[in-house]
């Protein structure tokens, strides 16, 4: 027995470190776009321009000022700028208040972040990126004043989580300018920027992006124009097996502890706490104007309607006493699970870990299967570094499409096919899943057609 377990010990290990050296491999060829070479132009960016100094607006402003980049903030009125800068100033006095910043470099940061309701003062910046409210018509209006404010070579970079970015594109005279620089919240700590190619844009403009990437000290992987993009297409499909795993008998709780143990930071429900419940809530009405009929949770619905949205809230999946950030279970979210399924006449079963893991997991390889197979990255690995970077997957398990590799594609895709029976829609098996198990490939060996 104890030679089993020597062996189990070592191909548990054998595969981390496979993991972590296919991870540090895919760090470099994230930067390489096939076309694009040194000689390549790109824009060097001197000035830059943030409007919407929300949540994300301010971050990212941060980001321009730490790398040494001048920097203007445009919001609606001076009262929202004062408000935005009075959070970067915030943000920055935490850091030096922990020893991690000095006073002269915070002052000399906050002295690079101007701030201005005209757009009038965009006219010499390099770049724009744009955090305004996820509206489409409001993002069409922007990009179309950009355009008139801006220098012509000014590069039009909007942060929409999910909004078509050629159709902003077509707003603006320049639509070879426009892109998209998605950072993941907190902007000013996240590592990851999903930049996202329209089909419009010239090389140059990738160029120029993928560069600020690193300029920022970020992880800039290229992605294509799709809803949600890559990472957040994917995290989408496996919050939804989730909380029907809840509606079929797991409970909240239990599936973050096994996603927990697989070694994210946190489970999908402790994240949808943290994110806010309203959030999620919001975004699945915009699914449903897309996917009228798809199937939804309905658990989701239930717990957004007592008013229960997360951390904010203090209480929703579980809940946070005293602004705490660790949640405890809550009784009554238990008893409105267990009357949802009642209501749904779903008779509750137990799940296991191994079940709760596969399902949470096999979802998220399904849907970068598709991201894949519609060339919406470069190569499978490109996937594993967004969601490293973008959502804690564990290094030591080497990304979505790393672990499917190891797993091997056939067994995913018989699972896949059983969750299919059970759900319909969301879960149909994506045809390079199929072709590449039916090969007895995986997605490493996959190329993707340019
Ligand atoms: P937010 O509501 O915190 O901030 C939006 C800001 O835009 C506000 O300060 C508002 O006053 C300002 N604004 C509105 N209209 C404007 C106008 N016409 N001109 C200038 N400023 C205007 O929103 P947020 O969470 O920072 O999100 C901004 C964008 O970033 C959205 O497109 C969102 O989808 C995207 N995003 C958000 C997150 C996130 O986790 N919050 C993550 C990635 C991307």
């Amino acid at each position: 027995l104890s030679h089993e377990r020597d062996v189990f010990v070592r191909l548990r290990d054998g595969n981390k470190s496979k993991a972590m050296r296919h991870m540090f491999f895919a760090e470099r060829e994230v930067a390489k776009v096939p076309g694009i070479t040194k000689q390549t132009p790109f824009k060097k960016i001197n000035r830059a321009a943030v409007i919407g100094s929300g949540t994300m607006g301010g971050g990212i402003a941060m980001n321009f000022a730490n790398a040494g980049i001048p920097v203007t903030l445009v919001d609606v009125s001076d009262e929202a700028l004062a408000a935005g800068l009075g959070k970067v100033r915030g943000n920055y006095a935490g850091s030096v208040s922990r020893g991690r910043l000095t006073q002269d470099e915070m002052d000399k940061r906050m002295a690079l972040i101007s701030a201005t309701t005209a757009y009038a003062d965009l006219a010499d910046a390099d770049i724009v990126v744009e955090a305004v409210f996820e509206d489409m018509e409001l993002k069409k209006k922007i990009f179309g004043e950009l355009d008139t404010a801006c220098k012509p070579e000014t590069i039009l970079a909007s942060n929409t989580s999910s909004l078509d970015l050629n159709e902003i594109g077509a707003a603006t005279g320049r639509p070879d300018k426009v892109c998209g620089a998605h950072f993941f919240s907190p902007a000013n700590v996240m590592k990851l920027m999903e930049n996202v190619r329209t089909g419009a844009a010239s090389d140059e403009t990738v160029a120029t992006l993928m560069n600020l990437s690193k300029t920022l000290g970020k992880t800039g992987v290229l992605v294509g124009v799709g809803d949600g993009f890559v990472g957040n297409r994917m995290l989408h499909v496996a919050a939804r097996i989730a909380e029907f795993m809840v509606e079929e008998g797991a409970l909240p709780w239990q599936v973050d502890q096994v996603i927990y143990d697989f070694g994210f930071p946190m489970g999908p429900f402790a994240m949808n706490d943290l994110a806010g419940i309203d959030v999620r809530y919001s975004i699945r009405q915009e699914q449903l104007k897309l996917n009228a009929d798809l199937r939804q949770s309905v658990i989701l619905d239930r717990v957004y309607e007592t008013g229960r949205y997360g951390q904010k809230t203090n209480g929703g999946w579980y809940n946070y006493e005293d602004g705490s950030r660790t949640g405890t279970p809550e009784p009554a979210i238990e008893e409105l699970i267990v009357k949802t399924s009642a209501e749904l006449g779903v008779q509750r079963r137990p799940f296991s870990k191994e079940e709760i893991l596969e399902r949470y997991i096999y979802a998220l390889i399904n849907t970068g299967a598709k991201v894949l197979e519609e060339g919406l990255v470069l190569r499978a690995s490109d996937i594993d570094v967004i969601w490293h970077y973008g959502y804690g997957f564990p290094r030591y398990q080497g990304g979505p499409m790393f672990y499917a590799d190891l797993v091997g594609l056939n067994k995913i895709y018989e699972k896949v096919s059983q969750f299919y029976d059970d759900y319909g829609d969301w879960m149909k098996p994506s045809d390079l899943l199929k072709s590449l198990a039916g090969e007895g490939r995986g997605f490493a060996d996959y190329v993707v057609s340019s």
